[in-house]
C-alpha cells in the first residue's frame, strides 16, 4: 500500500542499533538537501556501536571505543536530531506522535520501529532477583549491549570459573572470549550439540574438541534447575542434580525480538513485526519495521547483512524510491580467535530426509577440519565449513547467488589447482561477494580502487567493506594489492569515492 498525501518530511527512527544507525546514514546520502528532518531515538547511553563486535570486546582485543561505528557528532554535523539514553515508550497512531521518556511528544510522517531484540533469560531459580525488583540474580549476566559487556567484564576479578548457559552462536563466541582470558569456562546446553540451527552433530563434536584445549568444556544435554550458592560457592545445578561451580553465570539463551510498542499501538506482530516488501507494517503504512523486530515473508532474521539490507531498502522507499525487500540469504560466521567457523543453509537436509540431496563431507577431527556440502537440483543449498577451509569463500558465493555447482563438486572442498573453486582474490568475478555484512562485491571494490581508493581504510570509507564482522579484511587487502592503486590518494579522494560509491549503492529489487 502506498500513501497518496503530503511529501514525507518528519522521519522518526526508535532505535540507535545495527540498523537505525544504518537507516539514518542511508537516508542522509540521499537527501543532501536534508529535506527530511530526522530524529533518532534510542534508549542505550552509547553512541551507535558494532554490537557484533562484542565479543571481541570480551575477549579483550578491542576496547568498546574500537567499536563505536556512527559518532553523535557525525549526527549533529548532518543536521539529525540525536536522543541517547532515551526510549519511546507509546506510539499514538491517531495523532502520528510517539511518546518518549523524557515526556516530549514528537510528531511523524514516517515511524521506523529498529527496536532490536532483547536476551531472553530462562525461567531458572536464581537468574531473576525476584526480590531485587526482577532485575538479573547476582553474578548473572546477559551477553547483548555494550553495557552487559561491561557488567561482565567488571565483575571478572578473581573470577576462575564460568559457566555460559547456552550452546548457540553467542554461547560459543561469550565462552571463547572468556577463555581468552584465563579462566575456565563451561558451556551448559540443553539439546544434543552446539549450535544446533548452523551445525549437525558431528560438526559440533569437531567444534567441542578445537574448543577443549582453548579453555571451554562442553556440557550438552544438560538442564539447569537454579543457580545457587551451595557451601560459600556459586553453583549451577542441573536436573540430575550435578552442580557445575560458576562463580559468574553468563546467559546465552537466545534473543526475542523487542515487540512491547509495536503491541501496544495494535500493529500486526507475530514472532515478530510483520511487513511487507516496503517494510512497512501491514497494519499501518506510514510505520517501518526493520533489523531484528522486523518479520518479513514469515521470517525473523537475527544477523546484521539483512538489517543492513533492509536500512537500504527502507532509505529508497522513504526517499520515494520504487523498490522492493525480498529477503537475504543466510550465512553465519563464527567470531571466535582461533576458530574458523562459517555454516549456511539447509545443513541438516540429510537428517531431515530431504528428497533429492546430495551431500559432500569430509571431517579431520584431528586437526578440527569438518566440511559438509548439501547440494539440491546442482546447487549449493546449505554448507558446514569448520576449520579454515580454503574454500569458504567459493561455497558461500555459489550459495548466495544460487549458481551451479562444478562438474566436479570435491573440489569445493579439496581445491584444485586451476579450476574456480580456489579462493583466489584476483580471480574473483566482479559480482562475487566479498563483505557480505555490507553487500560489497569484488567489483564494487575493483571500481572504487579505480577512483582512487588505494588502502583497505580507503576502501572501507568508500564501500563499508571491512566494516561489519571484519571477517573480509583480507580479501578485500588482496584485492587492494591486485588493484595496484597506489599511492594512496589524499583522505578527501577517497571521501569523494565514497559519495560516488554510495550513489551508486545497488538495491536488491
Ligand atoms: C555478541 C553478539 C554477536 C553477534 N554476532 C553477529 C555476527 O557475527 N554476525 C551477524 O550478522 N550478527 C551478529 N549478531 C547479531 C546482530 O548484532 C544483530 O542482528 C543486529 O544488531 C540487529 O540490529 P537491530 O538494529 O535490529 O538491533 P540492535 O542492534 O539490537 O538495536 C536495537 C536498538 O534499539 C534500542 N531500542 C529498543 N527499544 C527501544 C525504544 N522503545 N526506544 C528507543 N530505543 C529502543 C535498543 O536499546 C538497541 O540499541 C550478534 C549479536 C550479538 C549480541
Amino acid at each position: 500500500m502506498t500513501i497518496k498525501e503530503a511529501p514525507v518530511t518528519r522521519v522518526v527512527i526508535v532505535g540507535n542499533g545495527m540498523a537505525g544507525s544504518r537507516l539514518v546514514q542511508e537516508l542522509r546520502a540521499r537527501d543532501p538537501q536534508r529535506h527530511l528532518h530526522i530524529t533518532v531515538i534510542g534508549a542505550e547511553p552509547d553512541p551507535a556501536y558494532n554490537r557484533i563486535l562484542l565479543s571481541s570486546v570480551l575477549a579483550g582485543s578491542l576496547t568498546a571505543a574500537d567499536v563505536e561505528m556512527v559518532s553523535p557528532s557525525w549526527y549533529a554535523s548532518e543536521g539529525v536530531d540525536l536522543r541517547l539514553g532515551v526510549a519511546v515508550e507509546h506510539v499514538d497512531r491517531v495523532r502520528q506522535r510517539v511518546l518518549t521518556t523524557a515526556g516530549e511528544h514528537i510528531g511523524y510522517d514516517r515511524l521506523v520501529l529498529a527496536t532490536g531484540s532483547r536476551a531472553w533469560v530462562p525461567p531458572i531459580e536464581g537468574l531473576v532477583d525476584e526480590l531485587g525488583g526482577g532485575g538479573l540474580g547476582p553474578d548473572v549476566a546477559v551477553f547483548r549491549t555494550l553495557r552487559d559487556c561491561r557488567d561482565i567484564l567488571g565483575r571478572l576479578s578473581g573470577v576462575r570459573r564460568a559457566v555460559v548457559l547456552g550452546g548457540g552462536l553467542l554461547g560459543v563466541e561469550a565462552a571463547r572470549g572468556l577463555a581468552g582470558r584465563g579462566i575456565e569456562v563451561e558451556i551448559v546446553h540443553p539439546l544434543d550439540r552446539l549450535m544446533e540451527r548452523q551445525l549437525d552433530k558431528e560438526a559440533s563434536q569437531v567444534l567441542m574438541s578445537t574448543l577443549r584445549p582453548l579453555g571451554v568444556r562442553v556440557r550438552l544435554g544438560a538442564h539447569a534447575r537454579a543457580y545457587d550458592e551451595v557451601a560459600g560457592q556459586r553453583v549451577l545445578v542441573l536436573d540430575d542434580g550435578v552442580r557445575v561451580a560458576a562463580d559468574v553465570l553468563v546467559v546465552a539463551c537466545g534473543v526475542r525480538p523487542d515487540v512491547g510498542l509495536a503491541r501496544e499501538a495494535k500493529l500486526a506482530v507475530e514472532q515478530a513485526i510483520v511487513v511487507d516488501d516496503q517494510l512497512a507494517s501491514v497494519s499501518d503504512p506510514r510505520i517501518h519495521a526493520i533489523g531484528e523486530c522486523a518479520q518479513h515473508a514469515g521470517k525473523v532474521y537475527g544477523l546484521v547483512a539483512p538489517a543492513w539490507e533492509q536500512a537500504v531498502v527502507l532509505a529508497e522507499v522513504i526517499t520515494g524510491g520504487k523498490t522492493a525487500y525480498r529477503g537475504s540469504p543466510v550465512v553465519t560466521r563464527l567470531k571466535a580467535a582461533d576458530v574458523d567457523l562459517a555454516a549456511m543453509g539447509e545443513v541438516n537436509a540429510d537428517a531431515d530426509g530431504a528428497r533429492g540431496v546430495e551431500v559432500l563431507r569430509f571431517a579431520d577431527p584431528a586437526r578440527g577440519r569438518y566440511q559438509k556440502i548439501v547440494i539440491r537440483n546442482n546447487r549449493v543449498a546449505g554448507a558446514i565449513m569448520l576449520g579454515g577451509a580454503e574454500t569458504v569463500g567459493t561455497v558461500t558465493e555459489l550459495f548466495d547467488r544460487s549458481g551451479p555447482v562444478p562438474a566436479d563438486p570435491r573440489s569445493l572442498i579439496f581445491p584444485v589447482a586451476g579450476t574456480p573453486a580456489t579462493a583466489d582474490p584476483a580471480r574473483m568475478s566482479d559480482d562475487e561477494l566479498v563483505c557480505r555484512c555490507n553487500t560489497v562485491s569484488a567489483g564494487n571494490i575493483r571500481q572504487v580502487c579505480a577512483d582512487g581508493a588505494g588502502t583497505v581504510a580507503d576502501v572501507a570509507l568508500c564501500t563499508r567493506a571491512t566494516t561489519g564482522c571484519g571477517g573480509c579484511r583480507d580479501v578485500v587487502s588482496a584485492l587492494v594489492d591486485a588493484a595496484s592503486c597506489t599511492p594512496s590518494p589524499p583522505r578527501h579522494g577517497a571521501q569523494d569515492a565514497r559519495r560516488r560509491a554510495a550513489a551508486r549503492v545497488e538495491v536488491p529489487a
